[in-house]
């Protein structure tokens, strides 16, 4: 099974803790034992793994990739489309997570939880959320 996680992103790069909601997939998916795969269906946008208790993490992440990205660096790709630094954060990054599903919950770390970086907002981003049972 599959679901969509519509969401409006409030600024031009942030991070969002999306773990409740995928969380809820979960539980609406009733797998006890499986894989759950999140993926963000967008170029300037990534998913990752990490910790979500402090927000200063998603703060640092975005920080750190600002730094070392520079927003204007004679990219080919501003040429055409003025968002290449957008593309490039969110290709280190990644676009998706694949998380075990252990009795019916989230195989997840005491500190772990699921980041959706926006590098190009705001605006709505959809992520898609594949539920697959360890036993088809
Ligand atoms: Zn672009």
């Amino acid at each position: 099974m599959a679901e969509i996680i519509t969401l409006e992103t409030r600024e031009a790069e942030h991070a969002i803790d999306i773990t409740s909601e995928v969380l809820a997939v979960v539980s609406r998916s009733g797998i006890e034992s499986g894989l759950c795969q999140v993926m963000v269906l967008h170029t300037t946008a990534a998913v990752v793994v990490n910790e979500t208790a402090d927000g200063n993490i998603g703060t640092d992440i975005v920080s750190a990739l600002q730094a070392v990205i520079p927003t204007r660096n004679d990219w080919l790709h501003d040429l055409k489309d003025d968002n290449a630094h957008s593309h490039l954060k969110a290709s280190i990054l990644g676009p998706s997570e694949l998380l075990p599903i252990e009795k019916g919950e989230l195989l997840l770390g005491t500190w772990q939880g699921i980041w959706l970086l926006e590098f190009d907002g705001p605006r709505q981003r959809r992520v898609a959320v594949h539920i697959i049972p360890a036993h088809a």
